[in-house]
């Protein structure tokens, strides 16, 4: 039977990430993933601000498109945001896991594509973990640690799937789509996202440059129901819409079709870890921020909190795991759940008309604003365009008012009479 320092269930950025770096720090690693290859479940847009790529050691080949325009889209409003500096990369999601389960390799780990994890039993002070090769009888092997990586379905962590918290559940769908040259010269440097009852009720949506003439077109929303819409299309009507409406096809190229689900543990209760030794990360403990579903680098950096823990157990057969549920809960909850909260009222609650009056204020902010809202959460900034925007307000009636002020103030003909 194989054994190893650590198993990394799941091959997504999280776990393709942890095991890269415990290979690096030269322990026995074997990264599983249940795809047989990265072309499989390409269901991320994967859009990241720039600083990910230095922040995480990304090469330039894991990136489809950079970005340097943010467009925001409602049933009534357009604003765009421009800088002539690159902003930000979408990453080609299959190549960036590829690379990441490569460069583990290459520091020794190994990676078993087409295995999918079944469950564990503990023997002393290790485990016996069952796995299912495709088409394949299930084989057994050892480990001191067991990280769960598989995202929302959280396989290892809930072995017994009643214990799983409430969650905040989203679903999204995306079409590859490969289009004319002038049309992607448009949009080849934007991220454009779409809000409001038109284009996305209970959601967004959104459309991302791909690698040359081809576009990423998505749509996503809350499971739940929302307080004012009753009847909503399905998911792919408002898709099938930014592409007909918005971008004016009757003629496109679909290259592929994909998507997924996000479960979000409501205030972030879930399971980190189960004593001895099972740890788990990314979207597994909701690392994902649920205001515009972006987890590609929070997931990295989590993976990053916990190798810390796992390495310090590895060499002293000792650690405290509830210090990294703590560490993880201090760097994430603030934020998330700020987000998490605004996100079930921008997209359960809020009317159609609220949402045009929420993007107009954002013509007040600047690019540096917007970007500390989207991609650093800083909701604080968004006063800044309300100030704004009540300052214009207050300037308009004042005008308004002004031909009338004059006229009851303007000194009247004295009576000598
Ligand atoms: C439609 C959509 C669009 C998104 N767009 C963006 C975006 O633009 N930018 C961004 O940053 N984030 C985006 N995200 C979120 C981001 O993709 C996730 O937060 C991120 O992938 C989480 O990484 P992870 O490694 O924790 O989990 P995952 O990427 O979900 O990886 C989990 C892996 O575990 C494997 N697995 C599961 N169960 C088993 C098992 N039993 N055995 C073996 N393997 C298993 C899965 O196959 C999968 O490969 C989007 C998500 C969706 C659904």
């Amino acid at each position: 039977m194989k054994q190893f320092d650590v198993v990394v269930v799941g091959a997504g950025p999280g776990g393709g990430h942890c095991a890269r770096l415990l290979a690096k720090l030269g322990y026995q690693v074997l990264l599983v993933e249940q795809h047989e290859s990265f072309e499989e479940n390409i269901f991320s847009s994967a859009a990241t601000p720039l600083e990910t790529l230095d922040l995480f050691n990304l090469p330039l080949d894991v990136v489809a498109s950079f970005w340097h325009k943010l467009e925001i889209v409602t049933t009534k409003i357009h604003r765009s945001w421009e800088s002539p500096k690159t902003l930000g990369a979408v990453f080609d999601f299959a190549k960036l896991r590829a690379f990441l389960a490569q460069d583990a390799q290459i520091h020794g780990a190994e990676v078993w594509l087409g295995h999918r994890y079944l469950n564990y039993t503990q023997e002393g002070e290790t485990y016996l973990i069952s796995l299912k090769p495709k088409k394949l009888d299930p084989i057994t092997v050892k480990s001191k640690i067991l990280v769960d990586a598989t995202g929302f379905s959280r396989a290892v962590i809930y072995p017994n799937k009643k214990e799983k918290p409430p969650f905040l559940k989203g679903t999204g769908i995306e079409y590859l789509i490969e289009v004319e040259p002038s049309l992607y010269e448009k949009y080849a440097h934007s991220l454009l996202f779409f809000l409001g009852y038109k284009w996305s009720p209970k959601g967004y949506s959104w459309i991302f440059p791909m690698e040359k003439n081809q576009f990423k077109v998505g749509s996503a929303w809350l499971d739940d129901p929302h307080k004012i819409i009753q009847d909503v299309k399905p998911l792919k009507y408002y898709l099938q819409q930014i592409i007909t409406d918005y971008l004016k096809l009757d003629k496109y190229k679909l290259l592929d079709v994909h998507g997924s689900i996000l479960e979000y543990s409501i205030g972030l209760n879930d399971i980190y870890y189960r004593e001895p030794t099972i740890i788990a990360i990314g979207d597994a403990v909701s690392t994902v921020n649920f205001l515009g579903g972006e987890g590609i680098r929070h997931a990295m950096k989590g993976s990053e909190i916990a190798v810390n823990y796992i390495g310090e157990y590895l060499e002293t057969q000792k650690t405290d795991f509830l210090k990294y549920e703590q560490e993880m809960k201090t760097y994430f909850a603030p934020k998330w759940n700020r987000s998490e909260q605004i996100s079930r009222r921008v997209y359960l609650e809020y009317s159609d008309q609220k949402i045009d009056r929420g993007v107009a204020y954002l013509k007040y902010l600047n690019l540096s604003d917007l970007i500390d809202i989207l991609f650093d959460y800083k909701f604080e900034k968004f006063t800044k365009g309300l100030k704004g925007y009540l300052i214009l307000k207050i300037n308009q009636i004042i005008q308004k008012l002004n031909p009338f002020l004059k006229s009851q103030f303007k000194e009247k003909p004295k009576n000598y009479q």
